[in-house]
């Protein structure tokens, strides 16, 4: 699979009409987080080196366990759970929310760009900021689809037109592409202190915290 997706070699920063640009040395290998969970999966599975289920929830066990967790093929009983499974996990308590919070929102959409650079790209603006990257374009290693997110104020925009309108080099370069995929959202983004141990249960990644992604 990394044989056939995009090189990037540098990362880019525009911001307030300047551009910096770092190298990474060696480059990544820039891939859907789809296809790499399911290399992962597979990988697993056809090495034995992990029991996988799926469709998952917690049904029991609390504090002290031993813990209860329904799976798709039946319950698991372990003594210990770590729960990795993200903002949204179903394995622990969701926190309250805040609705005195500042209210950011996540858009992301597929576009195609001639010839983009092997570059991840960040463009900064007052609210947020917008970046992109080539990605892998079924299985052709030349592509020139381009995934494009950002985080944003949900005061400053709502939609991703609207976002690029908020820098005007990532307005000008953005009216040479065409877009691939409908646009998604994610919202709201809550960024919270960390919580690694809650009920008995280990939480790592987003499921213990989840910090602005860019500082975090
Ligand atoms: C808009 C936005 C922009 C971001 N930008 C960046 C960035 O530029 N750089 C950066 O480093 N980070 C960024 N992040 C943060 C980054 O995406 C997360 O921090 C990271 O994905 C967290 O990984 P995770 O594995 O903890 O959770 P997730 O990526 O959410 O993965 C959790 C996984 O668990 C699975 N799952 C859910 N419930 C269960 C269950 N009951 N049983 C089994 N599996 C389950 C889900 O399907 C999912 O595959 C951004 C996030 C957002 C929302």
């Amino acid at each position: 699979m990394l044989s056939r997706v995009p090189r990037i070699d540098g990362v880019r920063l525009f911001l307030d009409g300047r551009t910096v640009q770092v190298p990474i040395d060696p480059p990544a290998a820039s891939l859907a987080r789809y296809d790499m969970d399911a290399a992962l999966w597979r990988g697993g599975r056809q090495r034995r080196a992990v029991e996988t289920r799926t469709d998952s929830g917690r049904a029991g066990g609390y504090r002290t366990g031993p813990f209860h967790i329904r799976t798709a093929a039946g319950f698991v009983t372990a003594r210990a759970v770590i729960d990795t499974a993200g903002r949204w996990s179903n394995l622990t308590e969701r926190p309250p929310h805040l609705a005195s919070a500042p209210k950011w929102i996540g858009l992301k959409a597929h576009f195609s760009e001639e010839s983009p650079a092997p570059t991840t790209d960040l463009y900064f603006f007052e609210g947020g900021y917008c970046g992109m990257q080539p990605v892998p374009l079924g299985d052709e290693l030349a592509t020139s689809r381009i995934v494009v997110c950002s985080m944003v104020r949900a005061d400053v925009a709502t939609r991703l037109e609207d976002v690029f309108a908020l820098e005007p080099r990532l307005l000008e370069r953005s009216r040479k592409w065409t877009p691939l995929s409908e646009p998604i959202s994610t919202a709201p983004l809550l960024f919270r202190p960390p919580v690694p141990l809650r009920d008995g249960v280990l939480r790592a990644g987003d499921a213990a915290g989840f910090v602005d992604p860019f500082v975090g």
